[in-house]
C-alpha cells in the first residue's frame, strides 16, 4: 500500500526549504529592524473565535475552515489565520493596552479548505504583523512601508501598494446602505454569491471575481465618498505620511478586505512581475476586534503576507536555489581505525560550530570524494591507517586545491 499526500498540501522538499529559509530570515530581520516580537500561538483554537473575528457572513467561515469535534466534543478550528488567534493571546496574556504599544508578528500553517489551484493551497503559511495600542496614522504608514522593505529585501520587483479606506461603524452604514440599493437594482441578474451577500454584507459584493459581476461592480459607490470626517482625516494623513516615506501607492476604491473586522486603511501590496498582478501581502487597521473580542478597546493594525506566493515569484523569476547543502568539512577515510579516528574528529568538528559530515554508507574512497564535491565541501580530509598511526592528515582546500599536512589535534584550530 502506497500513501499519497492530502490534496491541498505540499511537500517542501529540501532543495526549495533552503529557500523558505531564506525568506523565513527576512522576515525576521526586517520585523525585529523594526521593533516586533514574536509570538506563537496553537495551530487550533476555539471555533467561535474566528466565527466571532472574521465574521460568520464570509467565505472563510461559512466554506473554508477545518473544524472538528475534540473527544469532549468542544469545537475546534483550525487557525484560517492569525489575527484572531493574537488578539485572543494578547488580551489572555495581558500584552494589550492602551498604554503601551504592543508590536507583535507571527510566521507559520495556516488551513483553509479552498480549491487547490496554483498558489492557493488547503495547508499555507502566513507571516506577519500585528501592532497594538495606537491610532496614530503615522502607525499605518510605518506598518505599509515595512511590508514594501521586507518585499525589497528579498529581490520582488515592482512594488504598488493598493490603499482604501472601509470606514468605521459610524460612517460605514450609510456607505453599506448605498451599497445594497445600488445592488439592488441588478442583483437578479448577479451570482448567487452577490445575492447571498447583499443581505448578510453587502461590502462583499465589491470582492467578487465572476466575470459576468463586473460590471455592476464598476458603477458600485466607493467608500471614500462616505467616510465620516475623523475617516477621512486618518485616511488623508495616512496618504501624506506614505508620501513621506517615498512609498509608492495607488488608491484603490474597490479594495475590501476578505474579513469583517477591517476599520480605516485597507490596503496591499501587489508585486507586478511578468506582467502579472501578485497580491502578496494583505492588510490594515481594525480598531475595534480588541474589544469584540472581549478586551479594552484598543486601536490595532496588521498585516499578512502569503509566503506560497512570494516564494513562488522569487523561483519563477529570481534567485537560482542550489539543492545542495554547503558544509566546511568532510571526512574522508579508508579502513577501520581511520573510520574511528574519523568520527571522533567529526563530532569534535561539530561541537565547536563547523559543520562537517562523512561517509555512513561504506562507500570507496573515491565515492567518498566524489560525494565531497557534491556536498561542497570547502576543505577534505583524508586519512588512512597510516595517518592514524602518524596522527595527522592531508587537509584539502577544495577552492584552491592546495593541501597541507594537518595534526588532528590542529584540525579544529586550522579550519577556525
Ligand atoms: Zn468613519
Ligand atoms: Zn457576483
Amino acid at each position: 500500500m502506497k500513501y499519497g499526500i492530502p490534496r491541498g498540501t505540499k511537500d517542501i522538499l529540501p532543495a526549495e526549504a533552503k529557500l523558505w529559509q531564506l525568506v523565513e530570515q527576512a522576515c525576521r530581520e526586517i520585523f525585529a529592524l523594526y521593533d516586533y516580537s514574536e509570538i506563537r500561538t496553537p495551530i487550533f483554537e476555539f471555533t467561535d473565535l474566528f466565527t466571532r473575528s472574521i465574521g460568520s457572513g464570509t467565505d472563510i467561515v461559512k466554506k473554508e475552515m477545518y473544524t472538528f469535534a475534540d473527544r469532549k466534543g468542544r469545537s475546534l478550528t483550525l487557525r484560517p489565520e492569525a489575527t484572531a488567534a493574537v488578539v485572543r493571546a494578547g488580551i489572555e496574556n495581558n500584552l494589550i493596552s492602551i498604554e503601551s504599544l504592543a508590536k507583535l508578528y507571527y510566521l507559520g500553517p495556516m488551513f483553509r479548505y479552498e480549491r487547490p489551484q496554483a498558489g492557493r493551497q488547503r495547508q499555507f503559511h502566513q507571516a506577519g504583523v500585528e501592532v497594538f495600542g495606537s491610532a496614530d496614522p503615522r502607525l499605518d504608514a510605518e506598518v505599509i512601508e515595512l511590508s514594501v522593505r521586507l518585499f525589497e529585501k528579498v529581490g520582488l520587483k515592482d512594488l504598488v501598494v493598493n490603499l482604501n479606506s472601509v470606514g468605521c461603524p459610524k460612517c460605514q452604514p450609510e456607505f453599506r446602505g448605498a451599497i445594497k440599493k445600488h445592488f439592488a437594482q441588478h442583483i437578479s441578474d448577479m451570482c448567487q454569491d452577490c445575492r447571498d451577500r447583499l443581505e448578510q454584507n453587502p461590502m462583499r459584493i465589491l470582492d467578487c471575481k465572476e466575470a459576468h459581476c463586473q460590471k455592476y461592480l464598476e458603477k458600485a459607490p466607493a467608500s471614500l465618498d462616505y467616510l465620516c470626517p475623523e475617516c477621512k482625516n486618518h485616511f488623508d494623513q495616512v496618504v501624506g505620511w506614505l508620501g513621506n516615506l517615498g512609498i509608492k501607492y495607488q488608491v484603490n476604491d474597490r479594495l475590501v478586505r476578505g474579513l469583517d473586522y477591517y476599520t480605516k486603511t485597507a490596503f496591499e501590496v501587489i508585486a507586478r512581475q511578468l506582467g502579472a498582478q501578485n497580491a502578496v501581502c494583505g492588510g490594515g487597521r481594525y480598531d475595534n476586534l480588541v474589544a469584540e473580542l472581549g478586551g479594552k478597546a484598543t486601536p490595532a493594525i496588521g498585516f499578512a503576507i502569503g509566503l506560497e506566493r512570494v516564494i513562488s515569484l522569487i523561483t519563477d523569476h529570481q534567485l537560482p536555489i542550489t539543492n545542495e547543502g554547503n558544509i566546511k568539512l568532510f571526512i574522508a577515510t579508508l579502513g577501520e581505525a581511520a573510520t574511528k579516528q574519523g568520527f571522533a574528529l567529526l563530532s569534535q568538528a561539530r561541537a565547536l560550530g563547523i559543520s562537517a559530515d562523512m561517509d555512513f554508507l561504506g562507500k570507496s574512497l573515491k565515492a567518498q570524494l566524489k560525494n565531497a564535491d557534491r556536498l561542497k565541501a570547502a576543505f577534505v580530509y583524508v586519512m588512512g591507517d597510516e595517518e592514524v598511526k602518524k596522527g595527522s592528515a592531508g587537509l584539502k582546500n577544495m577552492a584552491t586545491g592546495e593541501q597541507s599536512e594537518v595534526e588532528f589535534s590542529q584540525l579544529i584550530t586550522r579550519l577556525k
